[in-house]
Formats: C-alpha cells, structure tokens, sequence
C-alpha cells in the first residue's frame, strides 16, 4: 500500500524492477543539497541542477586575494540538522569539520556606543541585562521560559512536519493560540520587558529569518531559547565548508551535482512532474522533482500557469515578501582584534527604520548593520595579519523601485563611513578587497521574486498551511524545499524543510515496488 502520496494511477519512468528512481533537485541551496542527501539515503538517484557557477546558492563563496567570503549564512543555530545528514551517510560530521561555538552569540552596540553582550551563557545573560535594564530580569527570564515553551512546540512539533492539508493546520490551532501566536515578536516581548533597549536585544532575531519583529509570529521567538539550547557555531573553513561538505556527500552517494545548469521549466505529463528542460534546451526525465530555487519565482517561471490553481501570478504578487539585504565584503591590510565574531550595529532608529524597509519601501539614509568577522574565529579565512568581514544592512526589495546600480556605492560609502566611526577606526585606509551583493542580484543571480533575500514574509497568515506546501498543491511528484517552503528561511527551516519530505517522498524501493 502507498502510504506516501504518490498516486499509483501516474504514470512512472521507473524501469520496472529498478530500486533507483530519478529525483532532480533543482537548487543546490542547502535545502536542495539536504534534500538530495536524504533522498539518496533513501535509494533514489540524485541529479541537483543548480543555475550558478558553484553550489550553496546565499551560501556560496567569494574568494578574493586570500580572503574566503561566505556570501550568506555565518550563524549557524542548530548542527544536530547537519550531523544528521552526515549520519544518514554513515559518517560524523566531526571527522570532516570542526564546528566551534561562538561566544558571545553577537555583540549589540546601540546608537549612543552603549554594547550588550548576547550569549547562551544564563549566569552572564543575566548579569548583562541587569546591566541594561535592573528592573527587566525577572521579565527576562519570563521572556526566556515563554521562547521555551514556543520552541518545544513551533521547532520541535511543527518543523519537520508537512502542512498540506488544511486538517494539519485545524490540529495545531489550539497550541497556536495558547502560545499566542497572533502576536507580533515584539509584542510578545513588551509583554514581558519595558526596556527599549532591552527589546531590540530580544526582538532583532527575526530579521535574520527575513521578518520585520513588529510583524513576524512570535513563534519566531522560539529563536531565543534555540540559540541558548544549541548554541551558536562556526564550523573552521567558513560555511562554505558545510556546502562542500554535503556535495561530498551525494557525490558518494552516486548522486551528481551539475553547476551551470538552470532549469527553464518544470515538464508535466498527466498532472505530474516528470521531469525538467534546462535553459540548454536539453531534457532531463524524473520520476520526482524537488525544487529549491525560490518558491515564488519557481512557480511563476518553471511551472507554466495552466498547471497552477492555488499559486497564480496574482496571488504570487500580492504576497508579502521577505526584506533584501545589501551586502559588502571586505577585507583589511590589519587585524581588528577588538571586533566580536558577530556585531549588530544599530543605528538611530529601530521601528521607523524597520516601517520605511517593511511597509513604506524607503531606502533610508540611516541603517542597522550586521558585521561579520569571520576571522575573530577562523584566522585562516584572510591572509596572515588581515582581517575578512562582510557587512549587511537590511533593505527593502525591489518593489522600492532603488536603481541599485547607481545607488550600490554611494551606499557602500555610507556604510563605511559608519564603520569607521564606530568600530572599525582608519578602515578607508586599510581595504584590500571589496564586493558587493544588492537586491537586484538577488533578483538577478539567485532568482529571488523581487529581490527578497528570504522569500516569503515569516507573518502568520503566510505560515505553515498558508505557505507554499512541501508537496505541491499543484501538480504531483512535485515537493519543494528551502526558504519559500514550509516552515521558512534560515539554515535550520531549510534543512528542516528537507526533513519533512520523508514524510512525503516513499523510499526508492517503496516507489519502484509500486511503479
Ligand atoms: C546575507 C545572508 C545572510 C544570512 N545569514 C544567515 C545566518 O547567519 N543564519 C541562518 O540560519 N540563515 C541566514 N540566512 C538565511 C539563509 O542563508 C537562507 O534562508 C538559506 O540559505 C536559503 O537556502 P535555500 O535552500 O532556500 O536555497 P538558496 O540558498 O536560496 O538557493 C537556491 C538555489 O537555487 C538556484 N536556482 C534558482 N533558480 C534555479 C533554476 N531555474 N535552475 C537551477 N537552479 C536554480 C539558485 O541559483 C540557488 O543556488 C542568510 C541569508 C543571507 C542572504
């Protein structure tokens, strides 16, 4: 009996008696390189076709006169998501890479150069927020209990599992209530702190899934207790050296990465999904179809509108989209030592700067940053005596209507200066190398519905059910994975949206047996 969701009555391109049916991965994102992964674990012949010159989409990497830049992910929340894939591959992660944790978690500087270390540290947590804020500690630790009970629901239960059905959904309402989801990050916090200070420290998290914390569920407050739980890690060599990691990975597997490749649509035969057309104009038959490109733009562009009824271009551009971000790699001629792993710069203003990228589509003169020091952590990621960061401002997307390719620098300029002035004194003389990413390549290079660095907008009513379903709604023997699926952006929601298809795509066996 299938038990999986495959319907029998498709037709199939297994041979009969082959136990290795063909599943495409279009994406070699993380979601995509987890999923191919799990799937070659579970018998299936894997062939990720990815659109870019290397694999890791926001996780691949610049390497510029001696300095390694990871172009996206540097805090990474949960690496029991990838010591299990190195398990289903009957090896350990610890063998490969070193993953070593980060203390502090980030350093906060607010506007007036006050700083707020952020750790998982309760003792020192604890004393740096009575620092802050004497009268929020026991708020603090209500805040805490409050994020604990939210994880062990929202990341725990709801993470790993499909939401196709509108049952599955019915089912978890009751806890979303009691966990008050409705409510806002932020406003679940003010609820239990007065501090303003103290609330940007315990709110600004869900920007790095994409979410404006005045907007996003505060399910997302689950982000508090998953940093303390787990910890926040580095693994030595950079990110990049997890993306390598898992193309090593399905490589031994027999699986095939193809760089270069993008896939122009998705083909369908009776209802299903079987197989792709590259931009080459070249053929590729599946049996399944996992897209990880960006939800979105993947039903917009490869999956023609007379197979769509849920996901029209209407309904696709109504959405709300996630913010882009604006992003600068650096490196300097000197060492910072002084400068934490992870630094969160805050300018002037936090909610109205968050309204003009969120709801008013502004490109602000003032800005937040987020400062990356790889190098605080990894030497070896600069040449000897130099430093590598990266710098990112959130921005809004493209709907802003920036001509970026005239604004990029001045921008950039901007972003420097405010460096200089805060943290890093002298640094216009010291830059060796310098790259930038701006939300027109994210529309551009990684494909990115307009420019969104995180896809669809993390708010309740585009959560869960109300997201784009793992197994499409549209056409079968298609699933997706990544940050426009269920249940979201940021590397633990994307290797989790790789996990839920086991629930949904039968082992190679299984399906050959009822091919
Ligand atoms: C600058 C930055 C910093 C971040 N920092 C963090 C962090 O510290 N911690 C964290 O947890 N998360 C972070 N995130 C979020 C996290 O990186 C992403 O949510 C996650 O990496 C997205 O993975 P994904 O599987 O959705 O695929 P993506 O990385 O979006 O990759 C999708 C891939 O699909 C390819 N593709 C698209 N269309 C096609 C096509 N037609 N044919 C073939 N290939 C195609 C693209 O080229 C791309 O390689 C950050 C993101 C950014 C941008």
């Amino acid at each position: 009996m299938l038990t999986f969701g495959v319907d029998p009555a498709l037709p199939t391109l297994v041979r009969p008696g082959s136990r290795h049916p063909h599943a495409v991965v279009i994406g070699s994102g993380f979601g995509g390189l987890a999923a191919a992964v799990r799937l070659g674990a579970r018998g299936w012949r894997v062939t990720v076709l990815e659109r870019l010159a290397q694999p890791g989409g926001r996780a691949r990497v610049h390497r510029i006169d001696g300095h390694v830049f990871d172009a996206g992910p540097t805090v990474i929340t949960a690496p029991h998501l990838f010591e299990e894939l190195w398990a289903l591959c009957g090896k350990r992660l610890g063998d490969e890479i070193e993953m070593r944790p980060v203390a502090p978690f980030y350093r906060i500087r607010f506007d007036d150069g006050t700083e707020f270390d952020y750790s998982g540290d309760a003792a020192a947590m604890r004393a740096e927020v009575a620092r802050l804020a004497p009268g929020d500690v026991d708020g603090y630790e209500r805040f805490l209990r409050t994020s604990r009970a939210i994880f062990e629901v929202g990341f725990e239960q709801l993470a790993h599992r499909p939401f196709d059905r509108w049952t599955d959904m019915a089912r978890v309402l009751p806890d979303l209530l009691r966990l008050e989801a409705w409510r806002s990050v932020h406003g679940l916090a003010a609820r239990h702190v007065r501090d303003p200070k103290l609330r940007t420290v315990l709110t600004f998290q869900s920007l790095l899934v994409g979410g404006n914390p005045f907007a996003t569920t505060s399910v997302y407050c689950l982000i508090a207790f998953l940093e303390r739980h787990w910890g926040v890690h580095f693994p030595l060599g950079g990110t990049g050296r997890l993306v390598r990691g898992l193309v090593g990975l399905i490589e031994g597997q027999g699986g095939e990465l193809r760089c270069n490749a993008g896939v122009a649509e998705i083909l369908v035969k009776d209802g299903a999904a079987c197989g792709v057309k590259l931009e080459s104009g070249a053929v590729l038959a599946a049996d399944i179809v996992v897209c990880n490109a960006d939800s979105a733009q993947a039903y917009r562009t490869l999956l023609p509108a007379r197979h769509r009824r849920r996901w029209s271009d209407r309904r696709i551009e109504r959405a709300r989209y996630s913010m882009s971000l604006f992003v600068w790699y650096f490196g300097t001629r000197r060492r910072y030592d002084e400068v934490a792993h992870h630094t969160i710069v805050l300018g002037p203003r936090y909610r109205e700067l968050l309204d003009d990228i969120f709801e008013r589509k502004h490109l602000a003169d003032d800005f937040s940053l987020y400062l990356h020091r790889p190098t605080a952590t990894d030497p070896a990621l600069a040449p000897p005596g130099r430093d590598t960061f990266y710098v990112l401002a959130p921005v809004p997307h493209l709907q802003s209507g920036t001509d970026w390719r005239v604004q990029a620098e001045p921008y950039r300029a901007a972003v420097q200066r405010r460096l200089q002035d805060t943290l890093l004194p002298g640094l216009e003389d010291e830059i060796t190398a310098s790259l930038m990413l701006t939300p027109q390549q994210f529309q551009d290079e990684l494909g990115s519905f307009r420019g969104a660095a995180f896809g669809l907008e993390p708010v309740l009513t585009q959560s869960a059910w109300f997201r784009p379903h793992n197994r499409s709604e549209e056409v079968g023997r298609l699933f997706l994975v990544g940050a426009g699926t269920h249940p979201g952006a940021g590397l633990p929601g994307v290797l989790s949206s790789a996990r839920v298809l086991d629930s949904l795509v039968p082992t190679a066996e299984e399906f050959a047996h009822a091919a």
